[in-house]
């Protein structure tokens, strides 16, 4: 068995190597303009890999010149980067696309325990601070520190109590997604009251603490401060759940940013500042990018429980009528033009690389294929374009909604793939639906349109789906890989 190398050997090792303070800044300069550059490549298809790398290249240069902080004892950071990376290498080695939002809701738990737990070791240094018999403990840690007293404060009662809200709320929206507890939104009477008393009795908790007592004089506010942060983590995401669950995935990503940014200010790091507010601006603005792509708005998101009540929507007229694989594929053999609509059932179904197998056999037989993306198609941003990516989708194809839905009425077939709610005509015709003002693609103008989908199950918006009543839809049931395998091999056949 390999043991971890001693103290003094690598005391040895920080002496030959230890950099000075104005080195290891420039090294947190060069970092964060690493993850600068990696956040941006990230928003391409074809730059987002390369980001991937670059931005763990500036998290490989602020761990290193981290280490070389003088004085450092390394034995426990060692034993944190070895069970660490173990667990991360295996954990993203298994995980599977689809359940890349637990993955995401894990990461950001941990990143907000970890910046609970540092501010709350600083309150510890804080209060055994060493001073001299009848000193004042504060001056000398806040002259040892170089800060002030109410920044210091500040930013470690936030430290702690936005890391505890992250923590528990990621956690619990972890357990909805992986399906380990319902993920349905829950509800109940006088909600919003226990919420807002939960949420009084932390600011009285930390206000006073900020402004006025000495942090050292009171533990039970440390005490209450964590204990009503987890609760909040827990009933905020409570009422969440369903499709919105990326919403608060996102939102508490964000979260996990502020965190670690307010851990920044709390242990003096600048990188983590930058990497914090980065991580915490970036996650706000994709958290307000998917409310509006549902036309909601975060308070709706957050308060209203939605998916909670039965929802039908309108009554509608009429029968959904079914087709066979073969009868479609006369109609498809035919078609010069096809617009695919991937959605959340291609994505269960792993049906990508089946639907490239289709396009490829379309394209052989001279039609023009596009694949159209509805922004918040799926369970995660950019679902869609990730599993086609992967199945080698030329990302040419891909047209974003509004480019596709201009062209709409001169296609032959929309074929919409296992997606419900991101093609229902009620967000554009009946303004009693709840998802009405919802962008969606208008697949209802196509000449005609293939749906399809396992059953007459509704979306995650528990809507009925009026695109499936019209005349010129038919829908083709069955599994969306099994369906559009047998598609694929009828043109094979021919
Ligand atoms: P929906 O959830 O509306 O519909 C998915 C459809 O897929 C269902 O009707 C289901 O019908 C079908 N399906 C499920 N499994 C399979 C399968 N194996 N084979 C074939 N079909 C299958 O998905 P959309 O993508 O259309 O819409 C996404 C929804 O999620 C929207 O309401 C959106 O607002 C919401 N959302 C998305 C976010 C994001 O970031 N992407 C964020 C927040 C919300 P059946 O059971 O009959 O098979």
């Amino acid at each position: 068995m390999t043991s971890l190398p001693s103290n003094d050997a690598l005391a040895v090792m920080q002496g030959i190597c230890g950099l000075s303070i104005k080195w290891i800044d420039f090294a947190y300069i060069v970092a964060s303009i690493f993850f600068i550059f990696g956040i941006k490549m990230l928003g391409k298809v074809h730059t987002a890999r390369r980001g991937n790398m670059v931005s763990s290249i500036g998290m490989l240069i602020a761990v290193l010149a981290t280490a070389l902080y003088v004085g450092i004892d390394y034995t426990w950071i060692l034993a944190g980067i070895v069970v660490g990376s173990a667990i991360g290498v295996i954990a993203a080695k298994r995980v599977a696309m689809t359940a890349m939002p637990e993955m995401v809701a894990l990461f950001n738990g941990f990143g907000g325990l970890a910046s609970l737990l540092v501010g709350w070791a600083e309150y510890e240094r804080i209060m055994h601070f060493p001073v001299a018999e009848g000193g004042d403990r504060w001056a000398a840690y806040l002259a040892h520190a170089q800060t002030e007293y109410y920044f210091i404060n500040i930013v470690t009662w936030l430290t702690i109590w936005i890391g505890g809200i992250t923590f528990t709320g990621s956690m619990l929206a972890y357990l909805k997604l992986a399906g380990k507890v319902s993920g349905s939104p829950v509800v109940f009477k006088g909600q919003k009251i226990i919420n807002a008393l939960v949420a009084g009795a932390m600011i009285l908790a930390i206000v006073p603490q900020c402004l006025i007592v000495d942090p050292s004089a009171s533990y039970f506010a440390v005490v209450a401060t964590i204990v009503l942060s987890l609760a909040i983590g827990i009933l905020g995401v409570l009422p969440i759940g369903g499709g919105d669950m990326p919403v608060i995935i996102s939102l508490l990503n964000s979260f996990s940013g502020l965190a670690a940014a307010a851990a920044g200010f709390v242990i003096g790091n600048t990188v983590l500042i930058v990497a914090g507010c980065l991580v915490g601006s970036s996650g706000f603005i994709l958290t307000l990018i998917m409310c509006k792509a549902m036309n909601r708005n975060l308070y709706n998101v957050l308060f209203s429980g939605f998916g909670a009540a039965d929802q039908t929507g309108a009554k509608v007229e009429g029968e959904m009528k079914g087709i066979s694989v073969e009868d479609a594929y006369y109609v498809l053999e035919a078609a010069r033009s096809v617009v695919i609509i991937p959605g959340y059932g291609m994505a269960v179904a792993q049906a990508q690389h089946a639907v490239k197998e289709l396009a490829t056999r379309l394209e052989e037989n001279g039609a023009e294929v596009r694949y159209a993306i509805h922004p918040v198609a799926g369970r995660m941003p950019g679902h869609m374009n990730v599993l086609l990516a992967e199945a080698n989708v030329p990302y040419e194809q891909l047209v974003p909604m509004d480019e596709i839905n201009a062209s709409m009425e001169t296609v032959d077939v929309a074929l919409v793939i296992g997606a419900n709610d991101v093609v229902n005509p009620a967000a554009v015709n009946d303004p009693t639906s709840p998802i009405y003002g919802m962008p969606i693609i208008d697949a209802y103008k196509a000449r005609s349109v293939f749906a399809i989908k396992r059953g007459k199950g509704a979306g995650f918006s528990g809507l009925v789906n009026t695109l499936y009543f019209l005349e010129k839809t038919r829908m083709i049931y069955g599994d969306a890989k099994a369906v559009v395998g047998e598609l694929a091999a009828a043109f094979k056949e021919e």
